[in-house]
């Protein structure tokens, strides 16, 4: 399994695109989160890491929760993906991968932007652009090729971590959550876990990362982190746009 970061940034950066990254699994590629705007995102991350996609290649999304720097991409995604279906050059809709809570109230955030399109005579629906899956914590799914289990975080709104497995090695992802030993606890049987930091509210202070057993460090690596966030606070390294994660 290989993680192309292709966002580090918090909600007010300046610099950086919203946290997120692509799972590269076998030839399948799912995506985890999709902040705007997400055709440049991929394009740049893929110019710094030498990797090869577009939206195009991605046939599941998994959204953490409906932050706009985790969500605010699915607009042109789902819009450029149903001109490419009906172009002929793609066969299904992606999956997009949700909570329960962050399903229902999908569509009343796209809507706006997506409920009607000149030509179709119709009003659209979620369905025209996505296949919309739930995860359930507790419970695991199949996406794409890997297994992933969800635990909900504590966040503003409702939020998934996630642990993606391949079946031989597993990627813990914290998305976005305050300080939660009981959720470091959870991600820690994975190979890599990619965690947030931030002092914000509803977020995890690094000092608290810092405290961590040594194993759990050595196989953590931040995002989320404020612009100017000094490296030197923490031995944990931060990731770049660009990175590519071995797991
Ligand atoms: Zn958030």
């Amino acid at each position: 399994m290989r993680v192309l970061i292709t966002g580090v940034g918090d909600a007010f950066s300046r610099v950086h695109y919203g946290s997120s990254a692509v799972v590269e699994s076998g030839r399948a590629y799912v995506a985890i989160d999709c902040p705007d705007p997400y055709h440049r995102v991929l394009h740049e991350a893929c110019g710094a890491s030498g990797w090869r996609i577009t939206a195009d290649a991605i046939d599941d999304y998994i959204i953490t929760h409906l932050h706009a720097d985790h969500c605010h991409g699915l607009e042109t995604v789902g819009l450029s993906q149903w001109v490419a279906r009906m172009k002929g050059s793609r066969q299904a809709a992606p999956r997009l991968h949700t909570s329960a809570a962050a399903a229902g109230k999908l569509w009343e955030m796209l809507e706006p932007g997506m409920g009607t399109l000149i030509g179709t005579g119709r009003p659209m629906t979620i369905e025209d652009y996505f296949d919309v899956r739930i995860l359930t914590p507790g419970e695991t799914a199949k996406v794409g090729p890997l297994a992933v289990r969800a635990r909900v975080t504590t966040h503003h709104v409702p939020t998934l971590g996630l642990l993606l497995s391949d079946g031989a090695r597993t990627l813990g992802w914290s998305s976005d959550t305050r300080y939660e030993q009981a959720h470091i606890d959870w991600l820690a049987e994975a190979d890599v876990i990619v965690h947030e930091t931030s002092p914000l509210p509803a977020h995890c202070p690094v000092e608290h990362l810092n405290e961590q057993a040594a194993a759990v460090r050595a196989k953590m690596r931040l995002v989320h982190a404020p612009d100017g966030f000094d490296a030197m606070r923490t031995d944990i390294p931060l990731l770049r746009e660009g990175d590519v994660l071995e797991v």
